[in-house]
């Protein structure tokens, strides 16, 4: 789960991870009042939109007086915000961020994130801050450094030290890192996030360093022991018909394809992405019912793909396990009469009362065409769109 910058760095201040003062708003006056008992010379306005690159799309300003703050604000609330992490679509601005602007003298990079492979926790730094990290990796990969942290004795002095010397810190400034470095870490790991990323963290011109942006993402496996995960939410973000499809525990992706897939198992609906995309077309929508389904979840998942008005086709791709294909098929049967179906409807079941299944969709007398293999399917999905 993503969080706003305002809300992270509210996190950080919380963690002792030095930060520029800000506050958010929804409203350009207050944002000039607030700005006038700064007593700042410059101020950054920001719009919070959950993605990156914001700098470069116009929704970071730096500004000179309160006026320009209230102006600034006022233009940023509202507008579309396309940045290269928000797809073509972009994202609306409904809060917007001001602090005092900081004199940048260099710009690094630092998060805390897990790798996998080594099953620990690793510091990821690099002196080129600001930029898009995975560049950075890709073309100059020696400019990073990953630093694993082993979970049984946590940070230690001698990564930092490692750190600031891989960063070019002197004395000073590496004991600055130090609170940094050990906030982020509790904040990593007391609130159980996926991602704690700085980028730039700076170097002022004062020689203080700083987080001058923050970005934070918790790890949804532990929202069950973190209520305040949720007073973060930020509903406006998401994708509606995710949000709806939470609530009714279906796990599902919006695409941009026109396909629409109705399917059980997780890698049973990345197959069946596969092989459209084989067949040359693209999936409306990634969506997983689930191993036990019943036909309320079903039929919802139905209504779902068919509010989608990109959709020209459905494939569902039923292997019935512990899921029953007359589930399925009553669930198909149930949506229909509530909704009606206009697209094309393409069914291979398999399994589990795969021919009580196949009965009830017959004598439903919907238009249906069945297939009995994936290949077969997803072929006739293809050619009917
Ligand atoms: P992002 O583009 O969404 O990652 O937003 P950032 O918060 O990283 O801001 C983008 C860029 O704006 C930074 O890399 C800085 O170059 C610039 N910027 C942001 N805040 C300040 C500030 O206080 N002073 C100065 N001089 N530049 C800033
Ligand atoms: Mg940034």
């Amino acid at each position: 789960m993503n969080i706003h910058e305002y809300q992270a760095k509210d996190l950080f201040r919380k963690f002792n991870i030095a930060t520029s003062e800000g506050e958010v708003f929804e409203n350009e006056t207050e944002a000039e009042k607030y700005a006038k008992s700064l007593n700042a010379n410059e101020f950054v306005v920001k719009a919070q939109i959950h993605a990156g690159g914001r700098g470069k799309a116009g929704g970071v300003k730096l500004v000179r007086t309160p006026s320009e703050v209230k102006k600034t604000v006022k233009d940023m609330l509202g507008m579309t915000l396309v940045t290269h992490q928000t797809g073509p679509e972009g994202k609306v601005v409904n809060k917007v961020y001001v602090e005092a602007a900081s004199s940048i003298k260099k710009e690094y990079y630092l998060s805390f994130v897990t790798d996998r492979s080594s099953e620990k926790n690793v510091i990821i730094a690099s002196s080129q801050g600001g930029v898009d990290i995975e560049k950075v990796a890709e073309e100059t990969p020696e400019k990073l450094l990953a630093q694993p942290i082993d979970p049984v004795v946590g940070i230690q002095s001698f990564h930092v030290r490692n750190i600031g010397y891989f960063l070019g810190l002197n004395s000073p400034q590496t004991k600055q890192l130090n609170g940094i470095l050990i906030g982020m870490y509790n904040l990593f790991t007391k609130m159980d996030c996926a991602l704690v990323e700085v980028n730039p963290l700076i170097l002022t011109e004062e020689d203080d360093i700083k987080a001058l942006d923050a970005k934070v993402n918790f790890d949804d496996n532990a929202a069950f022991r973190h209520k305040e995960y949720s007073e973060l939410h930020d509903p406006r973000e998401e994708e509606p018909s995710e949000l709806e499809a939470k609530k009714w525990d279906i796990s599902f992706v919006k695409l941009s394809g026109n396909i629409g897939c109705l399917v059980n198992g997780a890698g049973l609906a990345m197959a069946t992405m596969d092989i459209i995309k084989y067949h040359g077309a693209e999936p409306a929508n990634f969506l997983d019912v689930g191993g036990g389904a019943s036909v309320e979840q079903v039929t919802q998942a139905f209504k779902m793909i068919l509010s989608d008005k990109n959709v020209k086709a459905i494939l569902v791709n039923i292997f019935g396990g512990i899921m029953k294909c007359d589930t399925i098929a009553d669930g198909i049967i149930t949506a229909a009469k509530e909704v009606s179906i206009k697209v094309p409807l393409v069914v291979r079941l398999e399994g589990t009362n795969v021919e009580l299944g196949k009965k009830m969709l017959v004598e439903s007398g919907l238009n249906i065409t069945t297939a009995s293999t994936m290949k077969e399917a997803a072929s006739t999905v293809v050619s009917l769109i």
